[in-house]
């Protein structure tokens, strides 16, 4: 993947109509590059402006959502807790579903698929023990909720998403939300992507039947990554960490279910 370098919105803009022009002729396919929806730049810091029109009783929700179910389930970090009370969830689902932005569940956002459950977001955020410096790679963007998350604790997150509509959802909602340390590839997240590699955390959001060899590759000396392993029914959440001379530790924090991860046609 060539990097393409976009400052500002013209050129992000510029480079979005570029990219959908060309996925016309383009189909994912299991090696091939991931393309590029949305440039991110990790020295560019987030210009969010201030949700337009957010209701007291979304904001009361969203509170609530972090004492109950996140803090009250032991999540400790305060950095995690105050970016979950702060990034809007309702702008991530789809309209029918705002109502319910706020709840205890995963949600659908089309296409088959889930934005996860706050708490499992909050905690596999935490997992992770994000620094500000940190290069970050999510394989499984979804609705772009937990980039956002992630992006808002690293200094920037690139990605991959296997669903072209959504990848573009994402990427559109992601900029006009603010977010510019966030990169959205098209791909198959299994192969990561190497050219922004390595990377000091990743972060798999839908469930392997074994942990990608080249997404252990392409994580740092000292670096963590959180991955669901398992069957359609039975998933363990998995933190693998990688120590200074490459060794690598496996914890089973949890039993999970996620969709599952697929590949390349
Ligand atoms: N993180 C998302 C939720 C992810 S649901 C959010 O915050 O909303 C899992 C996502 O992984 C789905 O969108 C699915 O299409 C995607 N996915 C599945 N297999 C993939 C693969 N091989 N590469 C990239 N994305 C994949």
């Amino acid at each position: 993947m060539t990097a393409i370098r976009a400052n500002g919105r013209a050129a992000v803009t510029r480079l979005l109509a570029l990219a959908f022009a060309g996925a016309l002729a383009s189909q994912a396919f299991a090696a091939s590059p991931p393309e590029v929806l949305l440039q991110g730049e990790a020295s560019q810091r987030n210009t969010r402006r201030p949700a337009v029109d957010e209701d007291r009783r979304l904001r009361d929700d969203r509170a609530a959502m972090v004492r109950t179910q996140i803090a009250a389930r032991g999540i400790r970090n305060e950095a995690v807790l105050a970016i979950m009370d702060r990034v809007p969830r309702h702008e991530f689902v789809p309209t029918d579903q705002v109502r319910a932005a706020y709840q205890d569940a995963p949600l659908p956002i089309g296409h088959g698929q889930t934005i996860s459950q706050p708490y499992i977001v909050a905690y596999m955020t935490e997992m992770l023990r994000l620094e500000p410096r940190d290069h970050v790679l999510e394989i499984g963007t979804g609705s772009g909720y937990q980039a956002a998350i992630l992006a808002e604790l690293a200094k920037d997150v690139v990605t991959i998403e296997i669903i072209k509509p959504l990848a573009e959802d994402a990427a559109k909602r992601l900029e006009r939300l603010g977010y510019r340390n966030i990169t959205v590839l098209h791909g198959d997240g299994y192969f990561g992507s190497e050219s922004a590699a390595p990377y000091d955390a990743i972060v798999v959001t839908a469930a392997a039947t074994h942990v990608p060899p080249p997404l252990v590759a392409q994580l740092k000396p000292g670096g963590r990554m959180a991955i669901p392993v398992g069957e359609t029914w039975a998933q363990n959440l998995l933190l693998i960490e990688k120590d200074k001379d490459g060794k690598l530790t496996t914890r089973n924090l949890l039993p999970v279910r996620f969709v599952p991860l697929t590949r390349g046609r």
